[in-house]
């Protein structure tokens, strides 16, 4: 039992989650790692339905639409949870796009939105082009008005889920009329005529969700489609940075907290030169230093989730949904160095969690905006708004 103060009911939810990961998912990482990170269908069935039953799936939607409605706290402990997974198992606890109820069309909350809530349909994102990743502005999709439809253009790619989904959110800029070259969000059901898988590369990490290269050709799709208005596009994308961006800084210290446990208990038992080699200060001082930037990671990121719990700012935010992000990754990515040095060869197997978390954590400094651009961010925010605003 941790000692960071909660209410009965986030001890609650963080247990259940817990229990979950523990008793359900972690006893198949190495199948799944063996298994091109797939398991049989009848587990990844029942995990889905536990998820639901357990009040994890689409914790972070409205009630009313039959989502968890959890505190920005509470999703913070159940993604910390997730985090402690690997190859991707975590992932039957699904977050669904919160930022969509506000902003979609009654029927577009009724055939996409709230049967995703129920786990019936599932989405995916296509922002990412060849020539535009951490330049989200430099996409060459378009959407030009034709009648009462649109007909898109554009190659994506790293679309993840592309394998699981069925509709797309489509990014492209408007093409003619008033709102030339701004952005715009579509859905796109996969099935459309013109939307075609061009491959689906290999990644560092062993996930059973791809990350795929797909074609828009000449999609046409009814103007009913186009979320909110035309030139929103990037309002939504960067609100849901915001949200994935401390939702990863939670999975991060999730996975610290589990290396760091790993790596702690195999230091205690492994004996060389007669002794334990927890008894090296070379090896204990890497779990210091871990444990450390673990609690400074957490703390962080559950203070920002209670903050945004009590209203904070949205500018503030931005700013700090980056910190955690880019302070949570970096820590995690550290720890998990440390924990392969600390197994030793057993460290470079697949089938050691260490050698998991090592390859997949690299991506949590690069994706939802890379290391860099949260620097960026994070010092636009600083020129403008001052340290005390930010970290005060
Ligand atoms: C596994 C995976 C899954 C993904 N899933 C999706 C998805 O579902 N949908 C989607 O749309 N996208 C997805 N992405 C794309 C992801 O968001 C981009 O990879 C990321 O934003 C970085 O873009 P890039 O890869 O084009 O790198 P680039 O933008 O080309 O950056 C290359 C390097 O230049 C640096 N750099 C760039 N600009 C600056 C700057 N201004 N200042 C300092 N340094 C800079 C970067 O930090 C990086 O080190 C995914 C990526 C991966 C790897």
């Amino acid at each position: 039992m941790g000692t960071y103060p909660m209410t009965d009911e986030d001890r609650d939810i963080q247990e259940r989650a817990r229990r979950f990961v523990d008793e359900e998912l972690i006893p198949w990482e190495v199948h799944a790692e063996e298994h091109g990170g797939r398991i049989p269908q009848e587990a990844r069935e029942r995990h889905r339905r536990m998820a639901i039953e357990l009040g994890l799936f689409a914790m972070n939607m409205p009630k009313e639409l039959g989502g968890g409605e959890l505190t920005m706290l509470q999703q913070v402990l159940v993604s910390e949870q997730i985090g402690r997974v690997t190859n991707g198992l975590g992932w039957c606890v699904h977050t669904p796009a919160a930022w969509a109820p506000a902003v979609v069309s009654a029927e577009q909350l009724e055939r996409w939105i709230v049967p995703t809530i129920r786990g019936e349909r599932h989405e995916c994102y296509a922002i990412t082009e060849a020539g535009a990743g951490s330049d989200v502005d430099a996409i060459e999709a378009t959407a030009r008005r034709d009648g009462d439809g649109y007909v898109l253009n554009g190659t994506k790619m790293h679309v993840t889920s592309f394998n699981t989904a069925d509709h797309v959110f489509f990014q492209a800029k408007i093409a003619g009329g008033p709102h030339d070259g701004e952005h715009a969000m579509f859905f796109v059901d996969k099935d459309t005529p013109g939307v075609r898988l061009v491959r689906e590369p290999a990644y560092s990490h062993t996930y059973p969700d791809t990350h795929a290269i797909v074609a828009f050709e000449d999609v046409r799709v009814p103007a009913s489609h186009l979320i909110g208005e035309e030139g929103d596009g990037l309002a939504f994308t960067y609100e849901w940075f915001r949200y994935e961006r401390l939702m990863i800084a939670a999975r991060c210290c999730g996975a610290a907290e589990r290396l760091i446990e790993e790596a702690t208990a195999f230091a205690k038992e492994r004996r060389q030169f007669e002794q334990p080699i927890i008894g090296f200060q070379a090896v204990a001082h890497m779990l210091a230093d871990s444990l450390t930037e673990l609690w400074a990671a957490r703390l962080m990121t559950y203070e920002l989730a209670r903050s945004i719990d009590r209203g904070l700012d949205v500018k503030v935010q931005h700013a700090q949904c980056s910190m955690a992000k880019l302070y949570a990754s970096e820590m995690a990515n550290r720890v998990a160095d440390r924990a392969v040095q600390i197994f030793g060869g057993r460290g470079y197997m697949r089938e050691n969690v260490a050698e998991r978390f090592y390859r997949e954590l690299r991506v949590d400094r690069i994706w939802e905006g890379t290391s860099e651009i949260q620097r960026n961010i994070i010092a636009d925010q600083l020129a403008k708004r001052g340290v005390t605003m930010l970290a005060g």
